[in-house]
């Protein structure tokens, strides 16, 4: 019998539901259990692959080849496991099965409503995380914040699931605010308490309060929530701000949140063994050097755009003892005239992320020319690997005017081109090459020093490609395609064998690394980055 959690968020969004759903499920396995999470989304998206990365931050992408929140990103790094099309489930789907089911005419000329009809669907794709595999526990967090109009299906859902499953399957936490008031000095109750109030009004009592506050709540304080809001006193949780997010689960388990859950889930207490994640946030506490990393993006006024990038650099940190300082350089500013060498000077890395349409490619150019021809460790991610094809094909191998069919459709040497599966693709949402693909590895690269390995699965998230009628001219000029999709032999993987770590892949290595498990990728580019500095070092000293 599967157990499920369900976690609300009030008073304000951005409390980190995400990590804390995370958090719970690292402790939860830790402990044996077998453990899955599942994010519900209240807008009416389908997916959030259509949105703009203002909007809504990265999307993530499953091996599967979902599009899906970047908190399936945070769940996959802090519990280990990779999930799939299951565990993202958005009113847009919901509403988008319920109505294509009434063209059919499956209703029979009933009326389609919310309740029952929509609830119904939430509550079957709730059900079907468990369906191919069987989980002790499934951890279900609801998007948005209690009170938002659009929530309301999920939330009657999710009173009518624990009817199904039986109330004593269920629980259901609440994360709230306990905000500090600066005149006063004083931590104030009274949001939690209101938003409880307004989860009770829609039939929803909380077993659990995790109350979010700036510095460690005080014993009087939970007692003051336990009795306003009916929950036991050792049930309110308290979780003050921590310097890393690989902190929570350290900090919940402090509080007792694990313990708590099993006796309420009457799940059998086994203890724990934390100690490889303790070790893990211990060694990312004591760098022994700090490298400087620019990511050349369009996005870079919001870190929650490249966020999987951000925990993958930090993971290639922990492998080589090193602390990460993030430069973002919006490309935009490096177009033009002026001279770039001001802003990369003090850098150790550089990385292209990936992206879309044409703002900004001439500064992401720019950047890895000079990377290039500086020897500065670069690393290119999908619309990064293809910028640096254009960058090598115009500056190396002179092909004037090189550049992708997706920026310039006219350009005389189309050296990324759409892919021929992609012609006649008029529907942009969920139609790119989507998810894990093989990618096999030529013997006596970077690439296979790296992964030691022949094949690799990585996923993707691209319609363009490198252009084969033109590869053997690149070929020819010194670039290396290491990495092949065999089957369609498309390029996964260039690199450059005389620059001292110079590599970019039309995949995105970010969507599989795991604090506990660093993307090999990652951990070698941070290990050139911090080779860089140790240059300069001595440099500097000479
Ligand atoms: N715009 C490019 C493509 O569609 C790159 C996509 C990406 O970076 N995810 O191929």
């Amino acid at each position: 019998m599967t157990r499920y959690i369900f976690i609300t968020g009030g008073v304000v969004s951005s409390l980190g539901k995400g990590i804390t759903a995370s958090s719970l499920g690292r402790l939860l396995k830790s402990r044996g259990i077998a453990v899955s999470i599942q994010k519900l989304d209240p807008y009416i998206n389908v997916d959030p692959g259509t949105m703009n990365p203002y909007q809504h931050g990265e999307v993530f992408v499953t091996e599967d080849g979902a599009e899906t929140d970047l908190d399936l990103g945070h769940y996959e790094r802090f519990i280990d496991v990779n999930l799939s099309k299951a565990n993202n489930v958005t009113a847009g789907m919901a509403y988008w099965s319920v109505i294509t089911r009434e063209r059919r005419g499956d209703y029979l000329g009933g009326t389609i409503q919310v309740v029952p009809h929509i609830t119904n669907e939430i509550k079957d794709r709730i059900r079907v995380v468990t369906k191919e595999k069987a989980f002790d526990v499934v951890i279900c967090e609801i998007g948005g914040t209690v009170g938002d109009i659009e929530g309301l299906p999920f939330l009657e859902a999710i009173r009518q699931f624990r009817k199904e499953v039986g109330r004593e399957n269920c629980i259901n936490i609440h994360v709230t605010l306990v905000p500090l008031l600066e005149t006063t000095h004083e931590f104030k109750t009274k949001p939690t308490q209101h938003s409880v109030m307004k989860l009770r009004e829609i039939g929803i009592q909380p077993e659990i309060i995790i109350c979010r506050s700036r510095t460690p709540i005080s014993l009087e304080l939970k007692e003051k929530i336990s009795l306003f809001c009916d929950v036991d006193k050792e049930a309110v949780i308290g979780l003050a701000d921590v310097p890393s997010l690989y902190e929570v689960p350290l900090a919940l388990e402090k509080e007792g949140l694990d313990d708590i859950v099993l006796k309420y889930l009457d799940l059998p207490v086994k203890r724990g063994d934390l100690s490889g994640w303790e070790k893990m946030v211990e060694q990312m506490k004591q760098p022994e050097k700090k490298v400087r990393i620019a990511i050349i993006g369009k996005y870079t006024e919001l870190e929650d755009s490249y966020i999987s990038i951000v925990e993958s650099l930090k993971h290639g940190g922990l492998s080589n003892s090193a602390a990460i300082e993030i430069k973002w350089v919006n490309a935009e500013r490096l177009e033009g005239e002026g001279d770039i060498e001001p802003i990369m000077r003090d850098i150790h890395g550089v990385v292209v992320p990936g992206g879309f349409g044409p703002r900004g490619i001439e500064g992401k150019i720019k950047a890895i020319k000079y990377a290039r021809e500086n020897n500065l460790p670069f690393l290119g991610l999908c619309l990064g690997m293809q910028c640096a094809v254009i960058e090598f094909a115009r500056n190396v191998c002179r092909m004037k005017g090189a550049n992708s069919s997706e920026f310039d459709a006219k350009t005389k040497f189309p050296v990324i081109d759409l892919m021929s599966e992609q012609k006649g693709v008029e529907e942009k949402g969920g139609t790119m090459r989507l998810g894990a693909y093989p990618c096999r590895i030529k013997k006596g690269t970077r690439l296979h020093a790296i992964y030691n390995e022949d094949e690799v699965m990585e996923r993707h998230r691209h319609r363009f490609e490198v252009n084969n009628d033109l590869r053997s001219q690149l070929a020819e000029a010194g670039l290396v395609f290491s990495g092949i999709y065999h089957k369609a032999d498309l390029v996964e993987v260039i690199e450059l064998p005389l620059h001292p770590w110079f590599l970019a892949t039309q995949y995105h290595p970010e969507f599989k690394s795991r604090p506990t498990r660093p993307h090999p990728i990652f951990a070698s580019f941070i290990a050139a980055a911090a080779k860089r500095l140790e240059e300069q070092v001595v440099l500097f000293k000479s």
